[in-house]
């Protein structure tokens, strides 16, 4: 017998399928898969905004059944703080999936659930992907991000998983993991969601005050102007534009900024014909790091 979650014990007009257990999960998605029908996936860490509700909504538009894990995955964060910050808040999340579609099946595991006794990272080569930009800043990272990732495909087995290009450098390596484990997944990128002054939305965001969101908005008008500056300008004449324009904000530091192919993310040296261009930026605003970036040609 299938033993679900109701979350009825949280919502009582709830009538979705919220599973903690991934055996649970496995029984109750075996006779859609023996039916032939397409599971989309779309993992996430939860605290959902509107950029994680884009994801929901292409997959439900694109597979017969979406499954959306709910997972802070502690192996990705080198920064303890970090990871004790980070938002939890199950309970709204899975309100606002019901709004969108009751029937998207929910998976919030365990740590447990998900590593057992031992919750480490394995090691993943990404063909250099992973030394570039978050990798370099975020040691560990995105040996965090291929053993969670890979261990939910395991679990899921989707025909397709949706990312966003918010998280550029990720979408890349999941890619890359992708094709070199020869996983039959096929993996989708989707566009970054923004607030309406331009911030681009994150979790992290619900750590901000007002005036730091406000004061946020720097970042997006950043990447706009060396996007702006792309056509005529050095990646050397964009940088400096860009230190400077952080060199007068009070608040906001510059982790890096970087300008890179968006296939090898290698920097930027000169421009190959055919060839696409991304910037990458990373800042605090206060203690609460943000990344962003853009497409520049
Ligand atoms: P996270 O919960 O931050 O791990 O994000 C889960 C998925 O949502 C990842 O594929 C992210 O790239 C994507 N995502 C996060 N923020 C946005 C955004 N503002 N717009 C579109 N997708 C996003």
């Amino acid at each position: 017998m299938v033993q679900c979650l109701k979350f009825a014990p949280y919502f009582e007009t709830a009538s979705m399928f919220v599973f903690h257990k991934k055996t649970q999960l496995q029984e109750h998605l075996k006779p859609f898969r023996e039916k032939g029908l397409s599971i989309g996936f779309v993992p996430t860490m939860g605290a959902l905004h509107a950029g994680h509700l884009s994801l929901l909504e292409k997959s439900r538009t694109e597979n017969a059944f979406t499954v959306i894990s709910i997972f802070v995955n502690p192996t990705q964060f080198n920064n303890p703080d970090d990871l004790l910050k980070y938002p939890r808040t199950l309970e709204d999340d899975v309100a606002k999936i019901e709004e969108l579609d009751p029937h998207i099946i929910v998976y919030a595991p365990s740590v447990s659930d998900i590593y057992g006794a031992h919750t480490v990272s394995e090691h993943f080569d990404y063909d250099g992907l992973e030394n570039q930009m978050e990798g370099k800043h975020r040691p560990g990272h995105f040996d965090g991000v291929g053993t969670v990732v890979s261990k939910l495909f395991e679990i899921i087995r989707p025909d397709v998983a949706y990312f966003g290009e918010k998280d550029f450098q990720q979408l890349q390596i999941v890619r890359k993991m992708t094709q070199k484990l020869g996983l039959p997944v096929q993996i989708k990128g989707l566009p970054i969601y923004r607030e309406s002054n331009g911030l681009a939305m994150s979790s992290r965001n619900a750590r901000l005050s007002a005036a730091e969101r406000e004061k946020a908005a720097v970042i997006y008008k950043t990447l706009k102007t060396a996007q702006g500056l792309f056509g005529t300008k050095s990646a050397e004449q964009i940088t400096n534009a860009v230190l400077q324009i952080f060199e007068q904000e009070k608040g906001i530091e510059l982790e890096y900024f970087e300008i890179a192919d968006e296939a090898t993310l290698q920097p930027f040296e000169e421009k190959i014909p055919g060839r696409h261009y991304r910037a990458f930026i990373a800042v605090f605003v206060g203690d609460v790091r943000l990344i962003d970036t853009i497409p520049l040609n």
